[in-house]
């Protein structure tokens, strides 16, 4: 076969049919002249069709590559134009700046903490409580499946003392925020009990479709001790 070019500053592109100066192909360490065997054009389709036959085969579709006016640059993920300041700082980069948008980049990086951690529950026990999934399996199992507090619902949340940062137990999601509104407060809590069953304040009947408060401690409540105990246990029936 007769070269009608140079072999050592350039190179015929097999796919092209086009003879081109080395520096049109990208390098190859492992290859005689250094450069791949295909020019950098090709290369690029080629390496783009490898990937998508790749993602069809994974059931996924590649969007795209688009350029960008200065200043802005399009996130691959969610395909929007934005201000180069919605992407994260990245001194790695050529531009200074990750590739995807600050949203995308953070659900990516939810993604990769799954792929570490098993699950973004798993990284957020661990680093929250120092507790693994299992230890949590393992309490709830301890409270027989159900609410520390209720004993009715499905617990979800890890309960903490927020001073000692002791783990407390595993609530249903009301139980958790009882204890939020009520600013973890054992005072508030026992207050709202004794309000609950009105052993501070009852509704007197005056005369018909007339009520006044009355306190236990300064005046006695118009209904009997086991009238007041039927009316609590009839209301939590
Ligand atoms: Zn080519
Ligand atoms: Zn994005
Ligand atoms: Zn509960
Ligand atoms: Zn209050």
């Amino acid at each position: 076969m007769i070269l009608d070019f140079d072999p050592d500053s350039s190179a015929r592109c097999p796919d092209c049919g086009e003879v081109k100066p080395l520096a049109a192909f990208p390098r190859a360490a492992a290859r005689k002249n250094g450069r791949g065997l295909y020019c950098s054009p090709c290369f690029a389709l080629r390496y783009r069709q490898h990937r998508e036959r790749k993602a069809a085969k994974e059931g996924r579709t590649i969007r795209p590559q688009r350029t960008a006016p200065d200043g802005f640059a399009y996130c691959p993920d969610c395909q929007e134009l934005k201000p180069l300041e919605d992407f994260p700082r990245n001194r790695s980069t050529s531009t200074g700046r990750g590739n995807y948008c600050k949203p995308c980049h953070n659900v990516r990086g939810r993604e990769n903490r799954i792929l570490r951690h098993g699950s973004t529950r798993d990284y957020h026990l661990r680093r929250r409580y120092g507790l693994t999934s299992e230890d949590v399996d393992r309490m709830v199992e301890e409270q027989g499946g159900l609410c520390a507090i209720c004993q009715e619902r499905e617990p979800k949340h890890v309960d903490h003392d927020h001073v000692t940062g002791s783990v407390r137990g595993v609530l249903c999601s009301c139980c958790n925020q009882a204890l939020g509104n009520a600013r973890d407060r054992p005072d508030i809590l026992r207050a709202a009990i004794d309000y609950l069953e009105r052993t501070t304040w009852t509704r007197e009947r005056v005369c018909m479709g007339v009520y006044r408060l009355t306190s236990p401690h300064r005046a006695a409540p118009s209904r009997s001790s086991s009238e007041l105990q039927h009316l609590i246990s009839s209301r939590r029936g």
